[in-house]
């Protein structure tokens, strides 16, 4: 079979995406981007975290130069920024297909959400 570098890499990302559930579950955070019960604000900020990170890996580790590649460090935060906007995408595919009272029958509303 003929190497395939992008299937490695979308390996790579749907590791890290269950990687961000296995945390979730441990309760190490409320939502993942994937619940559409988590506020659309609050999945900017998380993909706009991994954005930022993306940039201080290439400050910190990455010579900016051309001569000089990427470090692993900048890869595996592009990583996560892709699994942070996949689970995005899953949340939007979710509330297309469910109706927003079944979506939220277990464990409420979060709280920027909650009627006035
Ligand atoms: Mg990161």
């Amino acid at each position: 079979m003929a190497p395939n570098p992008t299937a490695d890499i979308f390996r790579d990302i749907l590791h890290e995406r269950a990687r961000q559930e296995h945390l979730q579950a441990k309760g190490r955070f409320k939502y993942t981007c994937a619940d559409p019960r988590m506020a659309v604000g609050d999945k900017a900020l998380a993909l706009g975290e991994e954005f930022g990170e993306v940039c201080q890996a290439v400050l910190e580790e990455a010579d900016l130069s051309y001569d000089k590649h990427p470090t692993m460090s900048v890869r595996k935060e592009l990583v996560q920024i892709a699994a942070v906007a996949v689970a995005w995408i899953e949340s939007i595919d979710k509330a297309a297909n469910q109706p927003w009272e079944d979506l939220v029958a277990d464990g409420g509303l979060p709280e920027s959400q909650e009627p006035d």
